[in-house]
């Protein structure tokens, strides 16, 4: 049986009387092949692109003409289901097929069939190979010309969407459904005479064989098998009831069907605050209508709508306005050119896009997914959706753009959201389309001149993307660096052909422009022990790039290499060190930051915009701050699929303006520790003139520095801005929602550390911290900086790595495992004889005691 979806009413099954089962083709001359496939051929009551066929017994043309009687009918339309035998082509002396009409036999007669009419006159057509039938497997691109295979095609849902076999090919979302063990061709032939009625068929066999499985008439206004070009409309549900998609077995819809059609999507409708959408903040999430959905169709002009309750409704009936239950949306068929352009350069530049119609319809460029995959490793296209996990179906879908596209626009009123990160001014704008719109230019308005005044953004943990993806969206975010990590993920390798250890995409030995750079490191990774991002280090990579089992491992693998060493070798490859999502998985980084083998710390933004720095991992950080261990801060999103946006969160590293802007100098401005995080906020800070990342002594008497700051936002509204001094909050001083400006004096008395936090927070969402400084330190001659509370989780740490490879971690090699118990032991050796000295006194592990 074959049923595709619901039936047309304007069709009738044609019942005739076959002279063969399917069951014994092989009786009558067609190829094993073909008879054995014929076990799988549709029987029975069928529908195939919405058309209803009967399949009884039926007709083989072979040698013989064969006639058959129906009741009268009349009808503007006949639809066959048949199919074709397969035959090989015959080679000539050379080995050579000539004239070659291909492996269709195109333009091959292969039957002739004939309308008989009671009035005793007769129709006739000629059934040429792949224009009116194809073979009983299609071979790839042995596709008709007037026949359609007899499934109609179909949507289907991501690999994550649904449990089906390859999430490769689940990414395009649509399924033609021309393949099988028997394929049946539907041509439909538009009767010369409808007027006149028919009573009979005669069939006469022509080259090859040829199946004819079932007949069907119709009334339709035009071709039956030709569908219009995608439409949308807004379907109203009961209120308060939400829509849970119900999936039949090809992953369709079952709430919803079109006979002569398909639902392309049904999604519950986004309602964005277009009336007052130009003060509406950037990157807002939207509302999700409780009854409305929004459909994605396309159909013949005569297709009904089916509900599951059996509610049938035509098409053609469904009108604009929104007091019925299925109204139209203005469709999107005018194309548009797009340019976004720097206001003072004039010059067109990358940006983040969104663009959404009345109906809250997203309008994607022409080349950009209109339906954008927030799942882990599905969708590593240049797009960007922001999504809520919690809230199903609610999401913000962008894409970048290299600052200019083609776009196909409803006439009417488009919404219109452009970002291009922290220094530029987002904008949303309502544009009217018009019939004579051709092209649309915006402008954006650069107003923070941060980069101007040494400041180099960057983004040090991306994973997935393709090198130039990732340069288009740092561009696009206004990234200056995209620090694409290859890793390996169990059997997973990823990114690892991108890696070549010396190639900087962007730069301008390599032909870029200089301004926005791509650099492949790894992200090396042990579950217990910890995680370590090693980024624009020269020569071979540095694998294992995990080691020791799930979840990042692979099964099997020892725990052959510690965060140390692999730090070490980066180092001794000029790579930059940096603790990427600070702190977890925490364990033995406590053993690298005490041994000096780290650049940076990072805070991560994972997918969520609006939690801000993570409290939790200031405070893990704080820790080795107190004990005098300089740590810079950097800021990476650890992006692994489109829900997150490249520098959501980033790293401001200072760069003397008067030194060239290179991925080699940047790494110098890391190192130096003249930084700061953010998810918006910019600032500026010393103490005393000395830079963030600094230290300098003061006399045994301490004294009063001053501590001038700035800060200024375009993007997340501030609140208020605070000094911590050794993890606490000693200053706080509220700032207007863009900008401020002050000096704080600090009276030291003993050894510091100093850093800037800027808080603040968008609408509807709670404060959050969204800056911070990297420290500054102030050593007070004769005052130790080391925390005895901080100092002894810093042990508990090492002595709990220290525990893991002894105990479950699988043992590497003996040798290897006595090297790395060294290194963990002489970290601990280190801490514990600071706090000794400094005079502070604990309870000794298991480990270590003494
Ligand atoms: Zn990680
Ligand atoms: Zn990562």
């Amino acid at each position: 049986m074959l049923i595709d979806g619901p039936a047309s009413s304007w069709f009738k099954p044609v019942l005739f009387e076959g002279t063969v089962k399917l069951t014994d083709l092989n009786l009558f001359g067609v190829s094993e092949k073909m008879a054995e496939a014929a076990k799988m051929a549709p029987v029975d009551q069928c529908v195939a692109w919405g058309i209803p066929f009967v399949v009884n017994q039926v007709i083989v043309l072979n040698d013989k003409p064969v006639e058959i009687d129906v009741d009268p009918f009349k009808a503007r339309w006949i639809v066959f289901m048949h199919t074709s035998d397969q035959r090989i082509a015959e080679k000539n002396k050379d080995g050579f097929i000539t004239p070659l009409r291909g492996e269709g036999f195109l333009g091959e007669l292969a039957a002739t069939y004939h309308l008989c009419y009671t009035d005793g006159s007769e129709s006739q057509m000629n059934i040429i190979r792949r224009r009116h039938v194809g073979a009983f497997q299609r071979h790839w691109g042995e596709n008709c010309f007037e026949a359609v295979a007899a499934t109609k095609p179909h949507s289907i849902h991501a690999a994550h969407e649904q449990l089906r076999e390859a999430w490769g090919f689940t990414q395009t979302r649509v399924d033609t459904a021309d393949y099988g063990e028997w394929v049946n061709w539907l041509w439909a032939w538009e009767t010369p005479s409808p007027e006149k009625t028919i009573k009979g068929f005669r069939f006469e066999p022509g080259a090859g064989k040829i199946v004819l499985s079932g007949i069907s008439a119709g009334d339709v206004t035009e071709q039956p098998l030709r569908w219009g070009s995608r439409k949308k409309a807004i379907i109203a549900l009961n209120a308060g009831q939400p829509f849970l998609p119900d999936l039949d077995d090809h992953g369709c819809l079952k709430q919803l069907k079109l006979d002569l059609g398909q639902i392309i999507s049904a999604r519950p409708r986004l309602l964005y605050p277009d009336k007052g959408w130009a003060e509406s903040n950037n990157n807002s999430l939207p509302q999700l209508s409780k009854n409305e959905l929004l459909v994605e169709y396309t159909c013949h002009p005569d297709a009904c709508f089916h509900f599951e309750d059996g509610q049938i409704i035509p098409v053609h009936e469904i009108r604009p306005q929104r007091d019925t239950l299925l109204s139209v949306v203005q469709p999107a068929a005018k194309t548009v050119h797009l340019r976004i352009v720097d206001k003072i350069t004039g010059e067109v530049v990358p940006v983040k896009l969104h663009i959404h119609g009345e109906a809250g319809e997203y309008l994607a460029p022409v080349d950009r997914h209109r339906i954008v995959n927030p799942a882990w490793f599905e969708d590593y296209g240049p797009e960007y959706l922001h999504f809520d996990w919690e809230r199903p179906g609610v999401s913000h879908p962008c894409t970048y753009i290299s600052g200019e596209t083609l776009v196909k626009l409803p006439l009417g009123n488009i919404y219109i959201e452009i970002s291009k990160g922290f220094e530029v001014k987002p904008v949303r704008l309502v544009f009217e389309v018009l019939p004579s719109t051709d092209e649309i230019i915006f402008e954006i308005e650069k107003v923070l001149l941060w980069r101007e005044k040494g400041w180099v953004t960057a983004d040090t943990h991306v994973h997935f993307l393709s090198p130039i993806t990732a340069m288009l969206e740092g561009a696009a975010e206004g990234v200056n660096i995209i620090n694409l990590l290859a890793s390996q993920w169990g059997e997973l390798m990823t990114n690892v052909g991108d890696f070549d250890g010396h190639h900087t995409w962007g730069s301008k030995e390599n032909g870029g422009n200089g301004e926005y750079l791509v650099r492949v490191g790894t992200e090396n990774r042990q579950h217990v022990l910890g995680h370590i991002s090693l980024l624009g280090y020269r020569g071979n990579i540095i694998a294992p790039m995990t080691v020791g089992g799930p979840d990042e491992s692979a099964l099997g693998d020892p725990v052959d290499c510690l965060l140390t060493e692999w730090a070490r070798q980066c180092r001794s490859q000029e790579g930059l060190v940096v603790l990427p999502h600070f702190p977890n998985p925490r364990a033995e980084h406590a053993v690298s930051i005490v041994g000096g083998d780290i650049d940076a710390i990072e805070m991560t933004s994972w997918e969520n915009v609006y939690q801000g720095i993570d409290p939790y991992s200031l405070s893990d950080w704080y820790r080795y701050l107190n004990c005098g261990y300089m740590v810079p801060v950097v800021g990476g999103t650890d992006k692994m699929s489109a829900a997150t946006a490249v520098g959501t969160v980033r790293t401001y590293a200072w760069l003397d303006p008067r030194i060239e802007f290179t991925y080699e100098t940047w790494k110098e401005a890391v190192r130096k520790g003249d930084t700061f995080v953010t998810y918006g906020p910019l600032l500026e800070f010393n103490v005393d003139g000395h830079t963030m990342g600094s230290r300098f002594m003061l006399s045994s008497n301490g004294g009063t520095v001053q501590v001038p700051w700035q800060v200024a936002s375009v993007t997340v509204p501030m609140t208020r801005v605070e000094l911590i001094v050794n993890g606490e909050i000693v200053e706080s001083t509220p700032v207007s929602p863009q900008d401020g400006i002050g000096t704080w004096s600090y009276k030291v008395k003993k050894s510091c550390w100093l850093a800037l936090l800027v808080r603040g927070h968008e609408d509807g969402h709670p404060e959050i911290v969204a800056a911070h400084s990297s420290p500054v330190m102030i050593q007070v001659i004769g005052s130790p900086l080391i925390a005895a509370a901080d100092a002894v989780t810093i042990l508990d740490q090492i002595e709990g790595s220290l525990a893991y490879i002894d105990t479950i971690g699988t043992r590497a090699e003996d040798r290897v495992y006595k090297k790395m118990r060294l290194i963990l032991d002489s970290a601990y050796r280190s801490l514990h004889q600071r706090m000794h000295q400094a005079g502070y006194f604990h309870d000794h592990g298991p480990q270590n005691s003494h």
